[in-house]
C-alpha cells in the first residue's frame, strides 16, 4: 500500500515519498504487530511501467479528539430548524431534561460500534454533568468504556459552569471524576467577557486539576466576539501560576478573527503556556455567525495554521454528531478529513496537514502509540478505495479497517442502500 512517509518510522531507510508525501510498502505482520516494513521500487501492483494497478492509499486508525456521546444522534427527536446556537441551547436543554441512562447507553454504543468500523481508534467525550442526569451518563459511559477497551479508546471529561468547580459539591466531583481517570472540563463563553469572578473560577479549576493530577479540557471561544479573550486567560494564568497540567482548548475559534499580529503573539503564548487546541470547524462553520437571510463572510474556526507556526499542538475533531448542534457527522473520520482538508485550507500531504487527525490528536489525548507504523506497533490501518489524496477528495472511498491483524466488516453506510431498493425496475 502507499503510506504517508509521516506515518511511517522516520529511523527506518525507505525510497524517497513521491510529491503526495506517500512511500510505497510491504508489510509484513505477526500476532497483531508489525513485523517489517519493506519499502518498495513504486506503487504499482505489476512493474509500475504503464498498466500497472496502484497500490492503495493507506492511514493508521485514526483518533477523534472531542465528541459528545451522551448527546449523539438526538438530533432527529430535538431538532434545531434555525441552526442556531440559540436553537441548539434550547433543544439540548429540552432534551437533557428527559435524558436517561438508557439513551445514553444507546448512543454510546451507537457511536462507538459506528467509530470501529469507520476507523477510530480512540475518542474523547465531553458528558453534560450539572443535573440528575449526570452521574447516570458517567455511570453508563465508564461502563462502555470497558466494554470497548483495547478496540476505542474512551476519554471522559466532565462539562459543567466552570464557576461548579469552586462550589464543595463540585470539587467532590472532581475528585470523583480524578479517581476515574476522567478529566475537567468546562465552558468559557460564548461570548467570554471574562470578569473577576470568571477569572477566580478559572484559576480554581486549574489549581484543583493540578492538585488531583487531572488533564483540563476547556470549551473556550466558540464565538464570534470578544475574539481569543478565553485562550489569552487560559495561557496568562498557566504562565503566571506557573500551574503545570494538560490542558486542552477545544474550538477556540473567535481568534481567527484577531489581526495577523495579535493571532500570531497570542498563539505564542500558548505554545509558552503548553496549551492544545482541538479545532471544531464542522459544527463552527455550521452555527457561529448564522444570518436568517445571508451567508457570513466571516467564518470563525480556530487559526490552525498560526497555532501551529508558533509550535501549539493542534487536533481537529467532528464534535457533533447528529444533535442539535450539528445534524450532519457519523464518527467517520475519513468524511471529516475530505470536510476539513477544504474548511481549513490542509494540505494532507504536508505532515502538519494530516497530523490533526493522527499523530498530534494522538498527542493531545495522550495515548500509547503515536500512530506512526514502525516494527513492534500494533497491525492496524486505514486502508482505502483510492490511491492518492485527489481521488480521495474526488469522491468518499470505500475502506477495509484492519486491527490487530484482522480485518473488519465494513460500516453499514457502505452497503447498498436498503431506501433505494424501491427504485429499482
Ligand atoms: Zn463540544
Amino acid at each position: 500500500m502507499r503510506l504517508p512517509r509521516a506515518l511511517l518510522d522516520p529511523q527506518l531507510r525507505l525510497p524517497a515519498a513521491d510529491d503526495q508525501g506517500l512511500v510505497a510498502v510491504r508489510l509484513e505482520q505477526a500476532d497483531g504487530r508489525i513485523r517489517a516494513i519493506h519499502g518498495l521500487a513504486n506503487g504499482f501492483v505489476g512493474d509500475g511501467t504503464g498498466g500497472g494497478t496502484p497500490l492503495p492509499l493507506a492511514l493508521t486508525p485514526l483518533v477523534e479528539p472531542h465528541a459528545h456521546l451522551d448527546k449523539a444522534f438526538s438530533g432527529e427527536d430535538f431538532p434545531n430548524p434555525d441552526g442556531t446556537m440559540a436553537g441548539a441551547m434550547a433543544a439540548n436543554g429540552r432534551e437533557a431534561a428527559e435524558r436517561q441512562a438508557e439513551a445514553v447507553r444507546r448512543r454510546g454504543e451507537r457511536a462507538l460500534e459506528r467509530a470501529w468500523r469507520y476507523g477510530l481508534r480512540a475518542i474523547r467525550s465531553h458528558i453534560d454533568s450539572l443535573g440528575p442526569w449526570a452521574l447516570p451518563s458517567w455511570e453508563v459511559l465508564l461502563e462502555l468504556r470497558r466494554h470497548w477497551q483495547g478496540r476505542v479508546e474512551l476519554q471522559l471529561v466532565a462539562l459543567v459552569p466552570v464557576g461548579h468547580w469552586r462550589t464543595p459539591e463540585g470539587e467532590a466531583f472532581a475528585a470523583w471524576v480524578a479517581a476515574r481517570g476522567g478529566l475537567l472540563g468546562g465552558v468559557l463563553g460564548a461570548p467570554f467577557r471574562s470578569t473577576p469572578a470568571d477569572r477566580a473560577a478559572l484559576l480554581a479549576l486549574l489549581r484543583l486539576a493540578e492538585r488531583l493530577g487531572c488533564a483540563v479540557d476547556l470549551h473556550v471561544d466558540e464565538s464570534a466576539e470578544d475574539p481569543g479573550r478565553g485562550v489569552a486567560l487560559v495561557s496568562e494564568l498557566l504562565l503566571r501560576q506557573r500551574l503545570a497540567l494538560p490542558l486542552t482548548c477545544s474550538h477556540a475559534s473567535s481568534m481567527a478573527l484577531l489581526a495577523d499580529r495579535r493571532c500570531c503573539r497570542l498563539a505564542e503564548a500558548m505554545a509558552a503556556a503548553a496549551v492544545g487546541v482541538v479545532a471544531l470547524p464542522s459544527t463552527n462553520l455550521w452555527l457561529l455567525g448564522k444570518h436568517p437571510r445571508r451567508t457570513p463572510s466571516l467564518r470563525p474556526q480556530a487559526p490552525i495554521r498560526q497555532l501551529q507556526e508558533a509550535g501549539v499542538t493542534v487536533a481537529v475533531g467532528g464534535d457533533n454528531v447528529q444533535d442539535p448542534w450539528f445534524p450532519g457527522g457519523d464518527f467517520d473520520p475519513i468524511a471529516l478529513l475530505r470536510f476539513s482538508l477544504a474548511a481549513s485550507h490542509l494540505v494532507p500531504w504536508r505532515r502538519l496537514g494530516l497530523s490533526p487527525f493522527s499523530t498530534a490528536a494522538a498527542q493531545l489525548l495522550g495515548l500509547d502509540w503515536d500512530g506512526v507504523l514502525r516494527e513492534g506497533s500494533p497491525a492496524d490501518l486505514l486502508v482505502l478505495g483510492a490511491s492518492s489524496w485527489g481521488e480521495l477528495l474526488a469522491r468518499p472511498p470505500r475502506r477495509r479497517v484492519l486491527r490487530a491483524g484482522r480485518w473488519l466488516d465494513p460500516p453499514s453506510s457502505e452497503e447498498p442502500s436498503p431506501l433505494l431498493a424501491a427504485c429499482h425496475g
